[in-house]
């Protein structure tokens, strides 16, 4: 039995209301994979998939050795890196978008948690107005796939425009290697389920709603994008996947994954990114960035120094 089930599921209900607690949605956010966190009047749910293994072979610019190294003093089991998997819920003005939904079931069983967490929290996939997607990568997409078809009713999809013309391209498909063919054919899916609901956004920056605005961060993918959250004096970066191993790539950033499209241009913006964030004290999330996803960054010697966001009690 699952921890989360004993709690929410036997008599003990019953037992701890009656001790006053609040058990639902509000007390099982600390107990799945999930954080809250207000920014100014808006609120962002970090909401996690999971975890993908990346090894060393994955990675350009990194030795094994120095790869082992690094996940050592992170005390992280030194061969295979435990990337987290997050989609992030940001609440605000009456708006409920959705930025990247997750795998679905196309990748293992390390994966694939997201629905299981959004119903844990009480967070009907029906109640969404807007799907962001950051790109058209799998693991962003994925959980729009399913064979019951597109959870997200309700909502119409944002997406750079950039990213719809690679990854619907023919052209483009037929160029890739064998091992990359199939993400064209999930990238056509996954629009599909939106049908007549998808709305492309340009390479400048376009408001998604109140507060809400991308950042073009090209490289990973052509049209790759962040999220600028702004609310009272509060500033997030959502930066998507301007990281993918953090324990690597905070050491040494100008490490690059296999699945950068551009890896100079991939490259360039992580280093930009990173040191705008640090200039400017903001906080970033990550989509693949351990939970709670959301921290800070300073400069440290050559590399960066991450510190996750606090807990916010109450
Ligand atoms: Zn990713």
């Amino acid at each position: 039995m699952k921890r989360r089930e004993f709690f929410v599921g036997t008599g003990m209900t019953s037992a701890l209301a009656a001790l006053g607690w609040a058990v639902g949605p509000v007390a099982a956010e600390g107990l799945v994979a999930a954080r809250r966190y207000r920014v100014g009047a808006a609120t962002v749910h970090v909401l996690s998939d999971g975890f993908i293994p990346i090894g060393p072979d994955m990675l350009i610019g990194v030795t094994p050795e120095e790869f082992a190294a690094l996940l050592e003093k992170a005390h992280i089991a030194p061969d295979v890196h435990p990337s987290a998997v997050n989609a992030f819920l940001v609440e605000v003005a009456d708006r409920r978008i959705l930025i990247d939904a997750g795998t679905g079931e196309i990748f293992g069983p390390t994966l694939g948690k997201l629905p299981t967490v959004m119903s844990a929290l009480g967070i009907d996939p029906a109640s969404i107005d807007t799907v962001v997607f950051t790109h058209l990568h799998g693991d962003h997409i994925g959980g729009t796939v399913s064979p019951d078809g597109n959870p997200y009713v309700n909502a119409s999809l944002r997406v750079a425009s950039a990213d719809i013309d690679f990854w619907t391209s023919d052209e483009m498909q037929a160029q890739a290697p064998d091992a990359f063919k199939a993400a064209f054919d999930l990238a056509r899916a996954a629009l599909g389920g939106f049908a007549e609901r998808v709305e492309p956004f340009g390479s400048g920056e376009t408001t998604i709603a109140p507060g809400l605005t991308t950042v073009p961060l090209p490289g990973h993918t052509v049209g790759h994008t962040g999220l600028m959250l702004e609310s009272e004096g509060d500033v997030l970066l959502i930066s998507a996947d301007i990281l993918h191993v953090p324990a690597v790539q905070l050491a040494m950033p100008a490490v690059t994954i296999g699945f950068d499209t551009d890896q100079d241009m991939a490259r360039e913006t992580r280093m930009k990114t990173m040191d705008m964030v640090a200039a400017d004290r903001v906080m970033m999330g990550g989509s693949h960035i351990a939970l709670p996803g959301l921290g800070y960054l300073e400069i440290e010697g050559d590399g960066y120094r991450w510190t996750p966001a606090r807990h916010q009690y109450g």
